[in-house]
């Protein structure tokens, strides 16, 4: 149920509410059970037929509210946390996407999602074909085969930082009537909600800001509700579901049914499911994740007009940057802020890279990204070192490539930083 109140007023009140003499903040229920006295009432629960929590691997009262607090955040119909960003990414595409069939997916993706899909998936028996975002809708459909299920792409692309044109992608996905699926992470639901421009579901890897403070690894999906699964396609979410007896997901659950489904078949089998602390630990940070997400867009903003300006600066790359091919994306999409990450190279190539990494004292050498602190990487040694040549352009990195997560400390403190250690080289 989404809420009416602003953004910043759902990070901190929604998914938990407490009834007189509760507790005032979100309880952890460490437990893995739930206690019941009616037989016929716990076996209606397990049948779906009651809403109930029976067992942690499939539903628990911590989880859910943090979960419940990201759907209201997105605007969504109904969600599910899962124990990792790559989990949420796995149950939502194999969630409708089974051997034989196919997926489309924009080619700059996160390293683990595109060896999620170029190689496990693969091995699986189900095929994706890789478009260049640039490409137009006519080009991307012609990629599109009779068993393609689904659409994939990023909000902002990790490392190479595209602003997806939600208005081309959503056309592609319409066109073939499949889903279009988000990974929002690097803007959250504050900087972007993906479902507002033609997104029919979302996920995250809460790890990173909605977490922001590297302190617990989690996922959530977020199903809009909107798609119309009744097409031929889907016959996963519009039959009978034998290991369910027999339920039709989509006629009994109607908007819930794909995040339904996705518990009922997908938490129970693979057990992907968030521990009731890692989402203690998730709805904590979520609490003040607007006025971190402020805070990590202006930073960057300023970091990224300073090494702009840099002589030992060959380029940078932030989608707030007036400089940037994709500003008037990020105009479009991201109004309220471009995130916290960005790209640059250093003249002097590689070996200047090196010796930059070994030069800061603030800024830490960290794989990570949203966390509080700010860090730097070099993708191509690192994140992205199991693609090939071919692969590492795909994915939009280049050699010389470093990334910056820009945290929230004081912005002259971490200007500073990049000063003295820019000196260095
Ligand atoms: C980190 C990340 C993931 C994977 O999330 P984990 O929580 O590390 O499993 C997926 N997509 C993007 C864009 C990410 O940055």
């Amino acid at each position: 149920m989404t809420q009416k109140w602003k953004k910043s007023t759902k990070a901190v009140r929604s998914g938990y509410k407490p009834e007189v003499g509760d507790p005032q903040v979100l309880p952890l229920v460490q437990s893995t059970t739930y206690n019941y006295d009616d037989p016929e009432r716990l076996a209606d629960i397990f049948d779906l037929k009651e809403e109930g929590h029976i067992y942690s691997r499939i539903s628990n009262p911590t989880v859910a509210a943090f979960a419940e607090k990201i759907n209201d955040l997105e605007g969504g119909a109904a969600a599910l946390a899962t124990s990792s960003g790559q989990a949420a990414t796995t149950i939502a595409l194999l969630n409708i996407c089974q051997q034989g069939q196919h997926i489309l997916a924009a080619a700059n993706l996160y390293g683990g999602t595109y060896t999620l899909l170029s190689s496990t998936l693969k091995k699986y028996g189900i095929e994706v074909t890789f478009v260049d975002p640039e490409s137009s809708v006519e080009e991307i459909i012609n990629k599109a085969r009779p068993e393609t299920r689904l659409v994939f792409a990023e909000t902002i692309s990790n490392p190479s930082l595209n602003v997806l044109d939600f208005e081309k992608f959503s056309n592609v996905a319409k066109e073939i009537d499949v889903p279009l699926i988000i990974d929002n992470t690097f803007p959250t639901p504050i900087l972007c909600n993906p479902l507002e421009h033609g997104a029919d579901i979302v996920l995250h890897s809460a790890t990173k800001y909605i977490d922001g403070h590297a302190r617990a690894v989690g996922g959530v999906i977020v199903d809009g509700g909107s798609f119309n699964w009744d097409n031929g396609k889907y016959p996963e979410l519009t039959e009978p579901d034998p290991t369910y007896n027999g339920v039709r997901y989509v006629e009994r659950f109607g908007d819930e049914a794909y995040i339904i489904k996705a518990r009922a078949n997908l938490l129970r089998d693979l057990g992907a499911t968030l521990s009731p602390f890692n989402a203690f630990l998730l709805n904590l940070g979520s609490e003040t994740l607007e006025l971190r997400m402020e805070r990590h867009s202006s930073n960057t903003q300023e970091l990224a007009e300073f090494l702009e300006e840099h002589q030992k600066v060959n380029w940078v790359n932030y989608p707030g940057l007036k400089s940037s091919d994709k500003y008037h994306l990020t105009e479009k999409y991201l109004p309220d802020g471009a995130s916290g990450i960005l790209t640059f190279g250093v003249k002097g190539g590689i070996e200047s890279a090196k010796k930059l990494l070994t030069s800061f004292d603030l800024t830490s050498l960290v794989i990570h990204v949203g966390d509080a602190r700010t860090s730097i990487l070099h993708p191509a040694t690192t994140t992205h070192k199991q693609l090939g040549p071919e692969e590492l352009k795909e994915s939009g990195v280049s050699e010389d490539m470093l990334r910056v997560s820009v945290g929230i400390e004081n912005i002259e403190d971490i200007i500073e930083d990049f000063d003295q250690a820019l000196a260095k080289i």
